[in-house]
């Protein structure tokens, strides 16, 4: 497919190799101080009194409290791991570390994810599409004829967004052992997955690196947290880009509060999954239903005679899904979130008065 893979800190780009990283008063002091007067910070604490959280000093740059929390979960150790405001921030400075505008290509696969579009377009940076096949899997033959020498990344979102299906695990290792950029492997929605996840192939392959989010199954959209899992090369490189303070202190102490809680995650994951299957059968059912594409998701992407009218009809009925239709092939096709038992029950009430 092409050359050997150089190495993470040979792929990036030059000015980011060489530049000289921001150096806060929070990176180059660790240790407890009695006198904190190395950041201009505030010394009285903040006007809000109602959080027993002082926000007057600045966060903790690398959050090391959360990622040691992490790497307890994820079995990773935690100077693997990088959090970014969101799996968007990554997205964003992975783009911006290896990808010399105007010039470097990243690759997706098609129908995906489109921040990586987005991230792309921000940076100048060309996007090559390469469609699934008809079962919405890898076409590896395509990828290869896509990738030249200029091809920094490449993005695998698995499960897929708005597909739902995992990518065969065996065409993935040929991606990761014939690319010759970094592959990132975006698992938003591992936990509903009964692939698992790629995390532990990481020592395996050196050009991989696998995202996360608290935002799905963990329930915390609303807190910006996104997780990066990758040598250390890499890591170092997202640590130099980041904007330093990238994560705010309410949003760290918030998401290691609710990591203390895995078990209400889990029992959350297996009533998705209940309802995720229910709702397959279900949907099977109604005559104007084409095809329900199997879904290791938290939502169940399908085929109807015509998406439109049927949005519409759900709209006028006080419910809101995603039209994919214009997505490459996904014509007639409507993408619907796996909700509570009752809304998704109240859902197949009004699906069953629907005239098409
Ligand atoms: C929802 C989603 C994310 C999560 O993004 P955050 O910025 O972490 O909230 C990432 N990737 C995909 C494919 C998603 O659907």
């Amino acid at each position: 497919m092409s050359p050997e893979f150089p190495g993470i800190t040979a792929l990036a780009r030059p000015n980011i190799r060489t530049m000289k990283p921001y150096s806060s008063a929070r990176n180059e002091f660790k240790g407890t101080a009695q006198l904190m007067l190395d950041a201009n910070e505030n010394p009285f604490g903040s006007p809000d009194t109602g959080f027993n959280i002082a926000f007057n000093r600045y966060p903790d740059p690398l959050q090391w409290e959360l990622k040691n929390q992490l790497s307890r979960i994820k079995g990773v150790p935690a100077n693997h791991i990088f959090l970014g405001n969101g799996s968007d921030e990554i997205i964003d400075l992975m783009i911006r570390i290896f990808c010399e505008p105007g010039k470097d290509n990243i690759l997706i696969c098609t129908p995906t994810y489109g921040m990586y579009q987005v991230a792309a377009a921000i940076s100048n940076v060309e996007v090559r599409e390469v469609p699934l096949n008809a079962s919405f899997q890898l076409d590896l033959d395509a990828i290869a004829i896509q990738t030249d020498s200029n091809s920094k990344l490449l993005i695998l979102c698995s499960p897929n967004n708005p597909t739902g299906n995992s990518f065969y695990r065996e065409d993935i290792e040929v991606v990761l052992n014939n690319f010759s950029g970094m592959v990132m492997m975006d698992e938003a929605y591992i936990n509903y997955s009964r692939q698992h996840s790629f995390i532990r192939e990481l020592t395996e392959y050196p050009n991989l690196v696998v995202m996360q989010t608290l935002s799905k199954a963990w329930g915390l959209a609303g807190l910006r947290i996104g997780m990066a899992f990758g040598a250390l090369d890499l890591i170092e490189l997202l640590n130099k880009v980041k904007p330093p303070y990238n994560i705010s202190t309410v949003d760290q102490s918030l998401a290691l509060r609710a990591l203390q809680n895995p078990q209400t995650v889990n029992d959350w994951i297996q009533q998705v999954i209940r309802e995720r299957n229910r709702m397959q059968t279900a949907l099977e059912q109604f005559p104007w239903v084409e095809k329900v594409f199997p879904s290791d998701a938290n939502f169940l992407l399908f085929r109807v005679s015509d998406a439109y009218h049927l949005y519409d009809y759900l709209i006028q009925q006080g419910i809101v899904v995603r039209n994919r239709s214009t997505d490459p092939g996904c014509s007639n096709c409507l993408r619907i979130t796996i909700g509570s038992e009752s809304e998704n029950t109240r859902f197949l009430d009004v699906a069953t008065s629907y005239q098409p």
